[in-house]
């Protein structure tokens, strides 16, 4: 009888021992998955989300967006000159630029519902939920304006002495007929035009 009771509590504390493992090794478990998750969605040079974030959120803002009835912006932002930036001082250099040009975009963008990613090699994508024209081209001049104060010297530009941005802009009200892959389309026709225009400048979409 005395063994039996022995045994019991020796099972017992086995079995304990065994569940408070079984806790920890799941704690370990998830918060691996959280890390993995944040990795997958993140841009491994700058710390902004990736592509596939910003193609995730562009479409939940979007049916967001068609649900409130309210202008959904999108800026499209791309570094002048960038390649001669890299020809000039070396691809490193263009690497810590892009780090840097990324901080100060997000400085500049705060609300909590947008989004900067990069999009592309010297490309960024902001998201503007909620957010009409006028204020979507008020937040593209801040980030030109914060890139043109870093004075990243950029000898090899032809907009002047240091590295610029030019950035598009489109809205959209979400309709059935529309989609966000059009929002995205008509930012970088505005981009384009801001090329055309000389560099270093917003261009906002009309229509
Ligand atoms: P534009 O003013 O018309 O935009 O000219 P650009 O030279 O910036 O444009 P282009 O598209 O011809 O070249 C983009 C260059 O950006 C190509 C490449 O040298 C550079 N680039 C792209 N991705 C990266 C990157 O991850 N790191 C670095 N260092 N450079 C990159
Ligand atoms: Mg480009
Ligand atoms: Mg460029």
């Amino acid at each position: 009888m005395q063994t039996d009771i022995t045994e019991y509590k020796r099972i017992e504390q086995d079995r304990q021992k065994y569940q408070s493992s079984l806790q920890q090794m799941n704690m370990e478990l998830y918060q691996l998955n959280q890390t993995l998750h944040h990795l997958a969605n993140m841009d491994g040079l700058t710390g902004v989300a990736n592509r596939r974030r910003f193609e995730e959120r562009l479409e939940q803002e979007w049916r967001r967006m068609f649900r409130e009835q309210t202008p959904l912006s999108a800026i499209l932002g791309d570094l002048d000159y960038f390649k001669r930036y890299n020809d000039t001082y070396g691809h490193l250099e263009g690497d810590d630029c892009l780090k840097t040009v990324a901080n100060a975009i997000v400085r500049v963008v705060n609300r909590p519902a947008d989004l900067v990613a990069r999009y592309g090699g010297e490309e960024f994508a902001i998201i503007l939920p909620n957010t009409p024209t006028e204020g979507a081209m008020q937040v593209a001049q801040l980030i030109r304006q914060e890139v043109e104060k870093l004075k990243i010297p950029h000898q090899a530009s032809d907009v002047g002495d240091y590295v610029t941005m030019s950035l598009g802009i489109a809205t959209k009200i979400p309709t059935q007929e529309l989609s966000a892959k059009e929002l995205i389309e008509a930012a970088d026709r505005a981009l384009y035009q801001a090329k055309e225009q000389g560099r270093n400048c917003a261009v906002a979409h009309l229509g």
